[in-house]
């Protein structure tokens, strides 16, 4: 019978995430090109797939020479938890070949030792990586799922966020301009003292605002405002000796106020609920 070797390789470019395989053989070379960020192993195992599946029509014994140590071990591995598609259409092949009568090894080569037809494969699927366009598409593997959820995740978190930090009538806005105030946070104020602190640092709405019902008596000056908090912080009579007034905006009256006298304003005078 006709022995036939054939090798095998796979390369991944780490910079620009391409990835590709190629089959080597004395009359032929097979390039392939996998869907970007497939990694070593998908290659590795691709190209033995490939390598089988020529063999297949040729009816031939054939010894598959790779260098992964990776790709045997999953092959070996009884039930694979990733690059199961892969590892199984493997598997399948070569029982189809076995079951034909032929022969199948599967060996494993040093790479970069000056083995011809390693270094032919390793040249092959280099080169394959500038194949235009994919030519065997794979499943992507669990593991490439899960980084693909946490990474896309990760984006539409910052991106919500960037949105909200950069919308100007949003509190996130007005919560920017009243950190800059650097003065301490009073030590010993009671729980409710501290969440009207917070509240008014981050400027937030009225319920009568937020309903877009009627306007709000002050409950210390009974004026009806629409804008409640920013006619406690920049109009009310009642607490007006307690912020630093005479800025453009309510935020900024907030921003230039010391923590201390904030806590004492919103002791004495509740802020509009
Ligand atoms: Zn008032």
């Amino acid at each position: 019978m006709q022995l036939t070797s054939i090798f095998t390789d796979g390369s991944v470019d780490t910079t620009t995430g391409t990835a590709a395989a190629a089959v080597h053989h004395d009359e032929f070379a097979a390039l392939y090109r996998l869907p970007d960020n497939s990694s070593t192993l998908q290659t590795e195992l691709l190209a033995i797939l490939r390598a089988l599946q020529l063999a297949v029509p040729r009816d031939m014994n054939v010894t598959i020479h790779t260098d992964s140590l990776g790709a045997i071990q999953a092959l070996q591995t009884v039930s694979p938890k990733d690059n199961v598609n892969l590892i199984t259409s493997v598997l399948a092949t070569a029982k189809n070949i076995h079951d034909s009568g032929s022969h199948i090894h599967l060996k494993w080569v040093p790479s970069h030792t000056g083995i011809p037809g390693n270094e032919a494969a390793d040249l092959a699927a280099k080169e394959a990586l500038s194949l235009p366009q994919v030519t065997a598409p794979i499943p992507p593997s669990i593991s490439q799922i899960k980084a693909s959820v946490r990474r896309i995740s990760h984006e539409q978190a910052v991106t919500c966020l960037r949105l909200w930090i950069t919308n100007p009538t949003s509190s996130a806005h007005w919560y920017n301009t009243t950190r800059t105030n650097t003065t301490p946070f009073p030590r010993n104020i009671g729980r409710k003292t501290r969440n009207a602190l917070h509240q008014v640092r981050i400027g937030y709405k009225c319920l009568t605002e937020i309903k877009g019902t009627l306007s709000l008596t002050c409950c210390h000056c009974n004026v009806e405002t629409v804008s409640p908090l920013k006619h406690y912080v920049m109009d009310c009579p009642a607490t007006s000796d307690m912020l630093a007034r005479g800025h453009a905006a309510a935020k900024d009256a907030i921003a230039n106020t010391s923590h201390d006298a904030l806590a004492r304003l919103v002791t004495h005078h509740p802020p509009p609920r």
